[in-house]
Formats: structure tokens, sequence, C-alpha cells
């Protein structure tokens, strides 16, 4: 790690003030809990001249909850997601999600907002800058080239949040704030395949709200991932699952991935499970369906076909534990 470079902090109150010094600032970056950013920072790949620091905007910290469903705020830290009744008792696998960050400690500091516009990860990305020199970068970060699939124009780094599957499967939307004033799209319009660019967001726009439907609330759901260090990691590859059943009928279902794909995916083809009981054959089926659709690369230190291997067994496991 570096020592921390020269940088501009702003501090705004409001999320308009952000966005205001954001525009005047197009290189800046928002910054919450910091607990990635901070360590791309001091490893040089970000080299921010100025930061907004969001950490005073209070308008992001509340969470409400009205007849449309709950309403959280991007500045919402993950331990107060996970510790959350509401959220525990409604939207189980969002609570899960949020106590399976990292370690506590950046449970405390990191947001809600932070973890669902984590930047993608890869193992020739997130390393110290004489580490990345000494291999001439790489197309993510001031190179020409990748090295997990050379000759290609794509970039594979894999995104890596684990709050996103399980607000995928709640059909969760968010509040964008920019210049233009705001938007509401669903959560998964947010996303990109696009390892270098996953979020689509317009220029200066900052996520301020997350909304969860109340049609869905209490509908079960498990979020589960797979990581080297127990105790604080990426997810190697992370799944969520919502199952609503109907006696020994499926009623409702979604699926989505995290670890895997440089976005967070919403697995297609679960609707062919409705209306229909689980045996050993379907869960099968479901798993290879999930298997097929995950496209881990070289990213990580952990094999490709490992970690397809892994998604689609926690897939499994999770829709025949809510099956009952
Ligand atoms: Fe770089 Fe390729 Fe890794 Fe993307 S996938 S970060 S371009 S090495």
């Amino acid at each position: 790690m570096e020592y921390m470079p020269n940088f501009q902090l702003h501090r705004p109150t409001s999320a308009e003030e952000a966005v205001k010094l954001r525009s005047e600032e197009p290189e800046a970056l928002y910054v919450a809990g910091g607990t990635d950013m901070i360590v791309n920072v001091r490893r040089g790949i970000e080299q921010p001249e100025n930061l907004i620091d969001l950490s005073g905007v209070t308008e992001l910290k509340t969470i409400t909850e009205d007849d449309e469903g709950l309403h959280i705020g991007a500045g919402i830290t993950l331990n107060e997601i996970a510790t959350n009744e509401k959220i525990k008792a409604d939207y189980q696998a969002v609570a899960e999600a949020a106590a399976a960050v990292a370690g506590i400690t950046h449970q405390q500091y990191g947001t809600l907002g932070g973890n669902l516009c984590l930047d993608t990860r890869c193992l020739f990305y997130n390393q110290s800058e004489w580490w990345r020199q000494s291999n001439d970068y790489c197309m993510k970060e001031r190179g020409d080239i990748c090295h997990v699939a050379p000759g290609g124009k794509r970039c594979f780094a894999a995104f890596s949040g684990d709050v996103a599957p399980a607000m995928l499967v709640y059909q969760a939307e968010v509040e964008l704030v920019g210049p233009e004033g705001s938007r509401r799209i669903p959560l998964s319009e947010m996303y990109q395949n696009d390892g270098m660019n996953h979020l689509t967001f317009n220029p200066g726009e900052l996520l301020t709200v997350v909304h969860l439907p109340k049609a869905l609330a209490g509908s079960p759901s498990r979020y589960e991932k797979a990581r080297i260090r127990g105790s604080i990691d990426f997810p190697l590859a992370g799944t969520a699952v919502r199952l609503e059943m109907d006696g020994k009928k499926v009623k409702d279902i979604a699926i989505a991935l995290t670890g895997v794909n440089p976005f967070p995916q919403i697995v297609k083809g679960t609707e062919d499970y409705i209306g229909k009981a689980f045996d050993d054959a379907s869960l099968d089926a479901l798993r290879d369906n999930v298997r097929k659709q995950a496209k881990p690369m070289k990213t990580t230190t952990v094999a490709p076909w490992y970690r397809r291997r892994v998604i689609g067994a926690l897939a499994r496991r999770l829709t025949e534990e809510l099956a009952g």
C-alpha cells in the first residue's frame, strides 16, 4: 500500500450539494464508508484530485416505510441493515447479505450505496501499483491488454457486492439524483455486462435511495456465499434465492448471482418452475441452469470451474431449504 496521495476533500451536507460539486469537478469521486475506495486510492488504482465525502449527507441515512414498501437511504450502513428487525423479518436475504460483507468492522462503515456501486474486481487489477506496473497494467486501468482473456476486447472483472443479488430477488428499485434531476429505475437496470464500466449511471449521478416493494415483504429468501476466508472476504460466488410455495408447488421464485459475472445477474428461466413441485431431478436442472448462466473467468485465485460448480450447488441447496 502507498501513502494516501494529496486530494481535496469536499464535505457536502445534502445530496443536491454533492451532485453540484460533482458537476463542477467531473473527475471527482463520491466516497461513503470508503472501505473499498480508500484501498483502491492507496493502491493507485484510483487517483482522485477531489473526493466528495457523503458521510455528512443525513438525508441518505434514513429508513422509512409506507404503503409502497421500505425505502432505505444509500448511506445506511451494512450493519444497520443486517440488524434491522424489519429487514430481517420481511427481506431476510437482504439482511443476510449485509451480514456476509467482509468483516464486522467493514459492515460498521460500509454503506448500502457503496456496496451496490462496488467497483468490479480482478486478480490483475486489485494489486499494488508496482505489481500492476511490472505487468504493463491492463485494459481496465492504464494498459492495453487483458491478462484474463488476452486478445479480447472486453474486461471480465467480477462484480463482488453481496447485497445486490438479495435486492434483485425482491425487485428493488433505486433513486438516482443527477444534474438533470432524479430518476427511479429497477436496480437490475443500474448494471451492465462490462467489467470496465458496469454501472449505467449518467454523468454525476448519485444513488440516494433503494426501494423494496411491500408486495414482496415476507416472501421467504436466503443469501449465501463462498469465500476463501470465512471471517472476511469478497464472494467467490454468491447466490440469493427467494421462493414462495403454495403447498408443495412453487408460487414464485427468483434467483440472483454475484461474483461470477461483471454484473449482479438475475437467473433466467426460473418461471418454468412455477406451479410445479421440486424433486431431485428439477433441483438438479435448476442447479445446471444456474451454472450455465454464471460465467466466472480467471479473475480470482480460485479456478472458474470451481466457482461455477459452487454457485450451482449454493442455488440448489438454498432452493431445497426454502422449499422445505
Ligand atoms: Fe484487467 Fe482483464 Fe482483469 Fe479486466 S479482466 S481487470 S481487463 S485483466
